[in-house]
C-alpha cells in the first residue's frame, strides 16, 4: 500500500523511535503532526507541544493536528518511558505514577481523542515492548504499563471489529535511544552499559516495522510485531561480546 498523501499523528516525536518513524513517514509522502514536551526537537510537518499525561494538552494537541491535517489516517501512540531499574520493594509512588500516567493513561487518552477523526482505512499503531509480554527483574511499573498497552490493543481490536480501522502493536526489545538515559535519571554511564557488547536494534529498524504494518494491503491486519536484537532472547537474557 502506498502511503503518499496520507496523514499521521505521532506522539513522542522528539526522540528515538518516534522521531525515526516521523522521518520515514515523511519520506513516504505522509504529512505528519508530531507531538512531545520538547517541541523544539520535533521535526514534523506540524510540530506541536504535547504532554500525554495532561488532559488539556492532549485535547489541544489532537484538535490542532486535525485542524492542520484535515483528518487522521495513521495514529502512532509511541510516547512512553521507564523510570528506575530497582526491585519493586524500592519503587516509589512518584515514579510509578509517572510511568502509568504516561504509558497507559496517555495511550488511552490520545486514542480516545483521536478516534473520532480517524478516516476509514485508518491505522492505529501502538508502541509496546517485550516488557509487555514477559516480566524481567526490577522493572515492575514499566512491565505493568506495557502489559496494559497490549491488553488495551486486544480490547480495541474487539471493540473496533467491523470498522475499517487496522490496529498494530510493535513490541521491541533493546533499542538504542534516549530511553535508558531517561530510565536512569540522566546517568549516561548506566545507560550506555545497557547496550554494551551487543548490537541493539536501531530506532530506524523499529520504524521499518511500523511502516511494514502500515503498507500491507487494506484487508491485512498485522496484529503484533515482536522485534529484538539477535543477542537478546528476553528482557532478562542478553549475550554480550
Ligand atoms: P526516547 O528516545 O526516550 O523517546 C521517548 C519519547 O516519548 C520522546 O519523544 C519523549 O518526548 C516522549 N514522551 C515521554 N513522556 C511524554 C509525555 N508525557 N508527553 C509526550 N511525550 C512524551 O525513547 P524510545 O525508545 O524512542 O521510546 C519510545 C517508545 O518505545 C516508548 O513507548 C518506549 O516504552 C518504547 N520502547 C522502547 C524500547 C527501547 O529499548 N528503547 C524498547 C521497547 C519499547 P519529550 O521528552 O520531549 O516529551
Amino acid at each position: 500500500m502506498n502511503l503518499a498523501g496520507k496523514t499521521a499523528v505521532v506522539t513522542g516525536a522528539s526522540s528515538g523511535i518516534g522521531a525515526a518513524t516521523v522521518r520515514k513517514l515523511r519520506k513516504a509522502g505522509v504529512r505528519v503532526a508530531g507531538g512531545a514536551r520538547r517541541l523544539e526537537r520535533v521535526e514534523a510537518d506540524v510540530p506541536l507541544a504535547l504532554d500525554v499525561t495532561d488532559e488539556e494538552s492532549s485535547r489541544v494537541f489532537v484538535e490542532a493536528a486535525v485542524e492542520a491535517l484535515g483528518g487522521i489516517d495513521i495514529l502512532f501512540c509511541n510516547a512512553g518511558l521507564a523510570l528506575g531499574r530497582v526491585p519493586f520493594t524500592e519503587s516509589t509512588e512518584a515514579d510509578e505514577t509517572t510511568v502509568l500516567h504516561t504509558n497507559v493513561d496517555g495511550v488511552l487518552r490520545i486514542t480516545r481523542l483521536a478516534l473520532p477523526h480517524i478516516r476509514d482505512g485508518g491505522h492505529l499503531v501502538f508502541m509496546g515492548s517485550i516488557a509487555g509480554r514477559q516480566a524481567y527483574p526490577h522493572g515492575a511499573s514499566y512491565i505493568a504499563s506495557k502489559f496494559a498497552v497490549r491488553g488495551f490493543t486486544y480490547a480495541l481490536r474487539e471493540d473496533l471489529l467491523g470498522r475499517p480501522i487496522r490496529i498494530t502493536t510493535v513490541d521491541a526489545g533493546l533499542v538504542e535511544t534516549e530511553f535508558s538515559v531517561v530510565r536512569f535519571g540522566g546517568d549516561r554511564e548506566k545507560a550506555d552499559a545497557v547496550y554494551e557488547g551487543i548490537e541493539p536494534v536501531t530506532p530506524d529498524e523499529v520504524a521499518d516495522c511500523v511502516l511494514f504494518a502500515l503498507t500491507r494491503p487494506p484487508h491485512v491486519n498485522i496484529d503484533e510485531i515482536v522485534v529484538k536484537a539477535l543477542a537478546q532472547s528476553s528482557g532478562a537474557r542478553v549475550v554480550r561480546a
